[in-house]
């Protein structure tokens, strides 16, 4: 399976470097994002590497919309999410900083205070892990 050994995404997906996640498939997997733009952010990415939405093979993408619809179903239930945004940023000009395709998973609250783009911030690594565990059932 193609890896880039320089990329952080491809390191999470192959264990090198630790991340909290939460769901597995054979093309995808999904962890939280350590800079959470709301409780219950989460990254989709292919296991495979491609940098961004123009080179992700199409059989990929789909698994990763299908990843995305599957997480974001359960998010009202378990972590009492009234909405969800799905975000995808292509190049620099469009925001994207890690060049492993990702799909946002962010779950909305009610008037919550989020704005696009966020400001991101490290979070508070014991509330992550416990919308993890929210997010597992
Ligand atoms: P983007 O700016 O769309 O490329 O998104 C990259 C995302 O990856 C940001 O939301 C970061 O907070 C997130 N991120 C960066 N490093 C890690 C990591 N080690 N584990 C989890 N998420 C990360
Ligand atoms: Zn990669």
């Amino acid at each position: 399976m193609a890896a880039d050994p320089e990329c952080l995404f491809c390191k999470i997906v192959s264990g090198e470097i630790p991340a909290t996640r939460v769901v597995e498939d054979d093309r995808t997997v999904t962890f939280m994002d350590i800079n959470p733009a709301t409780r219950g952010h989460v990254l989709v990415v292919p296991r495979e590497h491609s940098q961004d939405l123009l080179a992700i093979d199409p059989e990929d993408l789909a698994a990763v919309a299908r990843a995305g619809q599957r997480i974001a179903a359960v998010m009202p239930e378990r972590l009492g999410a009234d909405g969800v945004n799905l975000l995808n940023s292509c190049g620099r000009a469009a925001w994207q900083t890690v060049f492993h395709f990702h799909l946002h998973v962010i779950p909305r609250y009610g008037a919550d205070p989020l704005r696009l783009p966020w400001t991101p911030e490290p979070g508070d690594r014991d509330a992550i892990a416990a919308a993890a565990r929210d997010l597992e059932g």
